[in-house]
């Protein structure tokens, strides 16, 4: 029986950068994967979902903003098959890149379903194969999946998950999306921009919970103007699907009577939770909502066995789980290595897109911390004005008493890329001051984040 230093179960974004560190340092390694590489991510996730918003997203500026630049174009058409057909390409391309680096950085990729036999041995079924390794440590990576409601099992027809939203052969005419969460603003802002009717049933009062209030409220602002129907602190009590479609029973809020909708397909978007399949029996521990607990060395209760992503308690996403991934790998090897969650970015791939790192203004006074806060609006940003991209706003949340930054929040073109500056300005303790003192090329949408800076410190120049 084969034994390895590490043996890793899963390869997305954690897994197989935990694979290809752990063999950087020098360790015998195999990554163990049921489907391809690349795991949620790569193939049923953020890749896919972003390929086809970038599709949707140049239709809808045709549809919408190209005739204000003096582009008008007839007999515009969007093309759901070469849409998807691209997506695929994109997608396939990505998974076969990251088979080449585990293989470059020998890694032994096994392509089978793990199961845990011992502490020491997975079992590796393939098919009628079946073959077990052994090994010294075990990084648990194994992600998470959609979450169904009991009365709506997915079929992936006509009542879809995250995936076969992702896969649809035709553009739906109305489709209700139960849970306004991340997936379901950015799924229904692909369909809504192909023309169908989109409804929003979400059963809290906001939607993607946990996002600065000032932001949060632009957000929905701008949400609400690009025909999509929300409806807040709502509650799906039943539903069934038929030949036709679907039709859902929902109390909408402060409403006694039940309503009945009926949508050609309802995607149900209310969360994911960790997939833990083949991992029960060597005595492991799991919270009630099925996370793995680990210390902060990422260890379970069996010292040699590890989890990372989504598995673990956080926030459900790729780079958090790649920084874990390598910072596992620099555990068994023994290295110096940490971890700083609180310059995690989270970003919401919508038009436009919002994108966040560090604390919210409500967090941080909870802390009762004394605070500068300063904003800009993209309307004030030369750049977007030439783009025609004015619509949201740039946050800064500092410390009053360090000056340092600690939160940055911004609404706008491309915020998924400029908050990288708040990323690195909070991994590296910088301050406003420092901040305003760095040069912003002149005219882009960073200016905003300068902006924002200059009015907490109380010194705009423009504002
Ligand atoms: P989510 O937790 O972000 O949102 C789920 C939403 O569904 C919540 O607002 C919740 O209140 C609502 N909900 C739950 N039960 C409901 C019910 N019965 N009826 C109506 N509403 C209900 O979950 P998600 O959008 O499914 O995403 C899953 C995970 O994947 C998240 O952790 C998310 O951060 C991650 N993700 C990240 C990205 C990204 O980084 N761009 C993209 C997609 C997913």
């Amino acid at each position: 029986m084969k034994e390895y230093d590490v043996v890793v179960i899963g390869s997305g974004p954690g897994g197989y950068v935990a694979a290809i560190r752990a063999a950087q340092l020098g360790l015998s390694v195999a990554c163990i994967e049921k489907e391809k590489a690349g795991g949620t991510c790569l193939n049923v996730g953020c890749i896919p979902s972003k390929a086809l918003l970038q599709s949707t997203e140049i239709y809808a500026s045709f549809l919408h903003e190209a005739n204000n630049h003096g582009v008008t174009c007839d007999n515009l058409h969007a093309d759901l098959d070469v849409m998807m057909k691209r997506k695929k390409a994109i997608v396939e391309g990505l998974v076969q890149g990251v088979e080449h680096a585990l293989k470059n950085k020998h890694v032994n990729f096994i392509a089978g379903v793990a199961n845990l036999v011992d502490p020491h041995t997975i079992e590796v079924v393939r098919g009628d194969e079946k073959e077990e390794l052994k090994a010294k440590n075990i990084i648990l990576a194994t992600g998470s999946e959609p979450v169904s409601l009991p009365f709506l099992p997915f079929d992936e027809k006509r009542i879809l998950s995250s995936t076969g939203a992702l896969s649809l052969s035709e553009i739906p005419k109305k489709m209700i999306v139960i849970g306004a969460g991340v997936i379901g603003v950015e799924l229904a802002s692909v369909y809504s921009r192909l023309g169908t009717e989109v409804v929003i049933i979400e059963a809290l009062d906001q939607i993607c919970g946990g996002l600065d209030e000032t932001i949060s409220r632009a957000f929905f602002n701008i949400l609400k103007k690009q025909n999509l129907t929300f409806h807040l602190g709502a509650k799906v009590l039943s539903g069934q699907a038929n030949p036709d479609g679907v039709t859902l029973n929902v109390i909408l809020k402060g409403m006694d009577e039940k309503e009945s909708m009926q949508a050609d397909v309802v995607l149900v978007a209310v969360g994911r939770r960790p997939f833990s399949e083949g991992l029960k029996n060597i005595g492991l521990d799991f919270t009630i909502r099925g996370f793995l607990p680990v210390n902060d060395r990422f260890q379970t209760k069996i010292p040699h066995i590890y989890a990372i992503g989504d598995l673990i308690e956080g926030p459900m996403l790729a780079h958090r789980a790649s920084l874990e991934g390598v910072a596992v790998a620099e555990v068994i090897a023994q290295k110096q290595t940490s971890v700083n969650y609180l310059s995690i970015p989270n970003v919401i791939y919508t038009h436009p897109e919002l994108a966040s790192v560090g604390l919210t203004e409500a967090q941080a006074k909870a802390f009762n911390m004394e605070l500068l806060i300063g904003t800009c609006s993209f309307k004030a940003n030369p750049r977007a004005r030439c783009m025609g991209e004015t619509e949201g706003l740039v946050k800064v949340i500092a410390d009053k008493k360090s000056g340092r930054l600690i939160g940055m929040h911004i609404l706008g073109p491309s915020a998924s890329e400029i908050i990288a500056e708040g990323v690195v300005a909070i991994q590296n303790n910088v301050t406003l001051e420092s901040l305003v003192r760095t040069p912003h090329a002149h005219p882009t949408l960073s200016e905003a984040i300068l902006e924002a800076a200059e009015n907490a410190l109380g010194k705009s120049i423009h504002l």
